[in-house]
């Protein structure tokens, strides 16, 4: 099946609703109604035969307890007005007056059209002329019979009629400005939600086509709607981040394979020019540059491996001194050589890690701090532990981080002084991955540096197993 508009469809959900609920309101109404006028015409008539008994006694007695045909005529006359046909006899059963006697066509019509009233009001109406008797006394003694006759067993007249009829209108009309609501009520709820949807569908169609700059207007006052504009706003956010880390990356990378790639090929075309020997001394300088290139696309390739978002751990219980001690262990013949003295500081610190990747951290910045560290410096390892967490600090006295290099050491590629750091054959990736290790694990890394006097890097991890775990 087609899809079909939210628009389209709100309103005709609305419509819907509004019939069926107008045909419920509808029918009930007409029950109710039909009941109640019903009884109400019942006992209307019950209280008018018992009005025209009184009134005929009334006649009787006025002219002097005898019957006065005038009178009864006037009274007649105007009862069958309003269909009801009178006979009155006396008390020895002769007729005094009767209104088919009177105008038997006259009784005729009346009694058809309230048998069309009732036709018309109900089909099939079961009713028939029905005559009710009701004698009349006057000083303990009979004066006579009053006998009532009309459509029964009960009738509506014209007026009655008219009413139904312009109750059932006004039902009518109050349905149709129901409806009208109901359709123009879907109509602006359907604008209210597709209006945003719209903005979203437009807004997704331009992250899909890679324009990760605009952002879904967060104006909606619907709850839902302003969950579903924020998630898409921030997925928007994210793969802005990530494009521009990406073009960061190949941009970095770029530059990173210039320098070595200008100087090898400078090299390389001296000696095919003749402008330089090809001895051993220049082949090792560009052995290497070959090697610092290679050693750059190691270090990429690691960081890939541990970028974050896909660094699987794992996990396991160990001690944290311990792997400090295995770590220093293999710096020992470079420290040795370099002249520099590493002190291990802190007892037993158990954690649930990734050691292997915990060892990756520390020798990391083990060999930072050996590496920037000149002869006769010093370099260190302190473990501790606190509230449910499990720490390190690697510390030197070497030459420190310039503050203003301070916040982007663990940027990759980054390096405080290039100069400096090409000569210690650094990359600008150790920290980046160290970082990531750690953030993987849900720790923190910090620095403190003072240039001249050393640095600090500490490491804080949660020392007990992750909930995901
Ligand atoms: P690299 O491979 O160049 O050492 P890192 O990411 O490990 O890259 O470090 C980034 C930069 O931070 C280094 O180039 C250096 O300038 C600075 N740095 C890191 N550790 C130290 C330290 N212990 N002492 C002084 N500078 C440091």
């Amino acid at each position: 099946m087609k899809p079909m508009s939210l628009r389209i469809k709100l309103t005709f959900a609305f419509l819907a609703i509004a019939l069926f609920s107008f045909a419920l309101v509808g029918v009930f109404a007409n029950f109710i109604l039909g009941d109640q006028f019903e009884s109400y015409a019942v006992d209307r008539l019950g209280r008018t035969l018992e009005g025209v008994v009184r009134q005929i006694a009334q006649i009787y007695a006025r002219a002097g307890n005898a019957w006065d045909t005038m009178d009864l005529e006037d009274a007649g006359m105007d009862l069958l007005g309003e269909g009801l046909i009178l006979r009155v006899e006396d008390a020895g059963g002769a007729v005094v007056w009767d209104a088919r006697e009177h105008n038997n066509g006259m009784c005729m019509r009346m009694l058809e059209n309230m048998a069309r009233n009732m036709q018309s009001y109900r089909s099939g109406f079961e009713g028939g002329y029905v005559e009710t008797r009701h004698p009349v006394e006057a000083g303990g003694k009979s004066a006579g019979t009053v006998y009532i006759g009309y459509y029964g067993p009960y009738f509506y007249s014209d007026a009655d009629l008219q009413f139904l009829s312009g109750l059932n209108r006004l039902l009518l009309i109050a349905a149709g400005i129901s409806l009208l609501a109901c359709v123009l009520l879907g109509a602006y709820l359907a604008k209210l939600l597709a209006h945003p949807i719209a903005d979203t569908i437009r807004a997704t169609g331009r992250i899909a086509a890679g324009d990760y700059a605009g952002r879904i207007p967060q104006n909606s006052g619907t709850k839902e709607i302003v969950a579903l504009t924020g998630s898409i706003n921030s997925l928007a956010e994210s793969l802005e981040e990530q494009a521009r880390l990406r073009k960061r990356l190949t941009a970095d990378v770029a530059h990173e394979l210039r320098t070595p790639l200008a100087t090898l090929q400078s090299h390389v075309e001296a000696m095919i020019d003749g402008v330089w020997e090809a001895d051993a001394e220049r082949l090792g300088s560009c052995r290497e540059e070959i090697l610092r290139l290679s050693k750059l696309v190691d270090e990429l390739g690691a960081l890939s491996r541990y970028d974050a978002e896909h660094l699987a751990l794992d996990f396991e219980r160990f001690d944290l001194a311990a792997l400090a001690r295995r770590v220093v262990t293999g710096f020992e013949a470079a420290l040795r050589q370099k002249g520099v003295a590493c002190e291990l500081e802190g007892g037993d610190v158990y954690l649930f890690a990734d050691r292997d990747k915990l060892g990756q951290v520390l020798v990391n910045l083990v060999s930072n701090a050996l590496k920037f560290t000149p002869e006769g410096g010093r370099i260190g390892i302190t473990v501790f532990g606190t509230h449910g967490e499990a720490a390190f600090t690697v510390w030197d006295t070497g030459a420190g981080i310039p503050e203003k290099d301070l916040p982007y050491i663990f940027e990759r590629f980054y390096r405080a002084d290039a100069s400096r750091c090409r000569e210690t054959g650094g990359s600008g990736i150790g920290l980046t991955i160290a970082e990531a290790i750690v953030k993987a694990h849900g720790g923190r890394i910090g620095v403190k540096s003072a240039v001249g006097r050393g640095s600090e890097f500490t490491v804080t991890l949660p020392a007990d197993r992750p909930v995901s775990e």
